[in-house]
């Protein structure tokens, strides 16, 4: 439960009287104890407790006043459910207004000329006092264990500030704990439950200085929509140190987020860089605070757009595919053995887009089976196209993606294109990149077996660049491996390298698997390549990724030395 006297801070009255003499006199009174701001009349009034609304104690409301009287204030406050908490205490002369004021839902009345110091001391007090004790007790809008708001009526009360004081500048903060589910593994949940309560307590203070609201989200995700700040370092360090002065024992590590506030932004959106700029500084050991900046800005803007555009993009052809060659290299001179199919972005105005830019884009929001069902549908085509013209089939092999591990008409779509372009299964290969393995092996097993029970051969893409290990190889059924560019990369240099390409070469023999090795650039890389055993090769050496008009001078020439060898690779 809270504890309302681990809040060490003055409590905050507005006084309103559109005489001096009187907010001079209160004021006098209450400085003391209080922190005191004024106000001259109900317009000042209103706008004051809207700016102060959650750090507000009280309000000693005088009645009669130019341009805003005090039932007005009353009536427009009784009214609003993010300002009907705040106590009100009505500053009168009169017995019949006292009453109105009360029915009006004014808390108390203090009456002119004022009463002795001690009475007004003690009844405001004692109205400060009560509110709380009201807020801690039906509080269905805050969190439990923190004292702070829970997470709906956080985004509410943050869309309210927004809408009524679009100036206001609020940067969006999003704190969080790193391994917070570690440090309660290892120590108790209640033990993070009290790190979580020191936080909350440290964030309250924070706002009561500075004018905020803050939420736990969820877990251990803190919320903090407050005015900006100059030097949010020092706001993390403030909240790292006091957790660390708590805990003595463990390492407990915290992570900021910042979205700087920007005109006509909503909450929600800020929220969300803010987030994002949280989790950049996860696992980052140079520094745990980020600040949302007009970089990371572009990148998100760029990402919307091309989410927004991929549909578009299909329908005008700005895609396309492009086709790389594969060598068979255990005969001289090398023999072209088939093709991986390579998606373009051609975008009008932002010119050629990597796949490596906009995949894992339309991986994260599925929109991946637009440029699946493109590019798949224009490679089962074009083997169909080719073996038309050419009289011979030159297999394509296409790139599925780690989602479409989830994908349940994967497998009849592939099969449709299969026979709606009277091809065999085995023309079409199936690249799946190995992080997928190691993501959803189970799933992804079982999808491959449904695939080569179909017909379809299965390339292991990228072999060797993640956690996978030899022992896998035997696990997964596949039927071609290929190597990660990066092993190709250093073959020259490194002996280790050229003995680790040696050894999974022999593996996959061993398995009766072939092997590819990717990113051959060089004569030497394909010499050395040769001899450690590697039957196939793509890379540049042989030829970047190109159109099919220009793929099939490569199938001319492969025609030729067909004929004049006539044995067929
Ligand atoms: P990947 O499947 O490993 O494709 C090989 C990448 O290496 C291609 O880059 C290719 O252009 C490049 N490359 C080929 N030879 C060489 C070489 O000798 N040296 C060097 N440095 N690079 C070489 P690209 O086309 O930019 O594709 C990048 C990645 O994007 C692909 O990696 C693949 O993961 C993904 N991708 C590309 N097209 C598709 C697609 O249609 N569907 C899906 N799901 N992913 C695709
Ligand atoms: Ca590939
Ligand atoms: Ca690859």
């Amino acid at each position: 439960m809270i504890n309302s006297d681990q809040i060490k801070y003055p409590h905050l009255v507005l006084v309103v009287d559109d005489q001096e003499i009187n907010r001079d006199l209160l004021g006098m009174i209450l400085e003391d104890e209080y922190e005191v701001i004024y106000a001259q009349d109900g317009l000042e009034a209103l706008e004051k407790i809207r700016e102060y609304q959650n750090r507000l104690s009280v309000v000693l409301l005088d009645l009669l006043m130019p341009k805003m009287d005090g039932f007005a204030v009353l009536e427009a406050v009784h009214n609003d459910e993010y300002l009907n908490h705040i106590p009100i205490i009505v500053l009168t002369a009169e017995k019949s207004a006292e009453l109105r004021a009360l029915q009006m839902g004014a808390s108390d009345f203090i009456t002119k000329p004022f009463d002795m110091h001690e009475v007004i001391i003690a009844r405001v007090g004692r109205i400060i006092e009560l509110s709380e004790g009201r807020k801690l007790i039906s509080a269905a809008e805050h969190d439990q264990l923190t004292g702070l708001y829970n997470k709906n009526f956080f985004f509410e009360y943050a869309n309210r500030i927004y809408q009524y004081n679009p100036e206001w500048e609020m940067d969006a903060v999003v704190m969080d704990i790193e391994q917070f589910h570690t440090i309660n593994a290892l120590n108790g949940r209640k033990f993070g439950d009290n790190i979580l309560r020191i936080l909350g307590n440290e964030i309250r203070a924070f706002l009561a200085e500075t004018n905020g609201i803050a939420s736990r989200f969820e877990g251990d995700r803190f919320d903090i929509y407050c005015r900006r700040q100059d030097d949010y370092q020092s706001l993390m360090d403030r909240f790292q140190n006091k957790v660390n002065d708590v805990v003595k024992n463990a390492n407990v590590r915290l992570r900021m987020g910042v979205k700087p506030w920007r005109p006509n932004v909503e909450p929600a959106v800020l929220f969300d860089r803010a987030r994002s700029a949280c989790n950049m500084a996860r696992g980052n050991f140079m520094t745990n605070l980020v600040i949302y900046d007009d970089d990371m800005q572009k990148r998100e803007l760029l990402s919307q757009r091309l989410k927004n555009e991929l549909r578009q993009a299909v329908e005008e052809h700005q895609f396309r595919v492009v086709y790389q060659p594969k060598y068979n290299i255990q005969y001289d001179p090398p023999r072209l053995s088939s093709a991986e199919a390579l998606i373009r972005w051609n975008h009008p105005e932002l010119g050629m887009i990597s796949p490596s830019d906009f995949i894992p884009l339309f991986e994260g929001n599925g929109q991946i089976r637009i440029v699946d069902n493109f590019i798949w549908a224009e490679a089962a085509r074009q083997i169909a196209e080719w073996r038309e013209k050419y009289g011979i089939t030159i297999p394509v092999s296409v790139n599925l993606s780690r989602v479409d591990v989830f994908d349940t008409t994967l497998k009849d779509r592939l099969i449709g294109l299969v026979r709606d372009n009277g091809i065999n299964f085995t023309d079409l290969k199936l690249e799946i990149t190995e992080s997928a393995y190691t993501e959803n092996g189970d799933q992804l097993i079982t999808l491959i077996k449904q695939l080569r029970k179909a017909g379809f051969e299965i390339e292991m893409d990228d072999f060797g660049s993640g956690y996978s290990s030899l022992n896998m190889l035997s696990a997964m059924p596949i039927d071609i491996l290929k190597m990660d560019m990066k092993f190709v990369r250093n073959i020259e240099y490194s002996e280790t390298d050229l003995r680790l390409i040696e050894l999974v070469v022999d593996i996959a023999h061993y398995l009766k698997t072939p092997v590819i090795a990717e990113g051959v650039e060089n004569e030497r890389q394909l010499a050395l390549l040769r001899g450690a055993g590697c039957s196939f090769v793509q890379g540049y050496y042989f030829s970047p990724p190109v159109p099919a008009e220009i793929f099939e001078k490569f199938i001319a020439r492969e025609l030729k030395l067909r004929e004049q060898k006539s044995d067929p690779a």
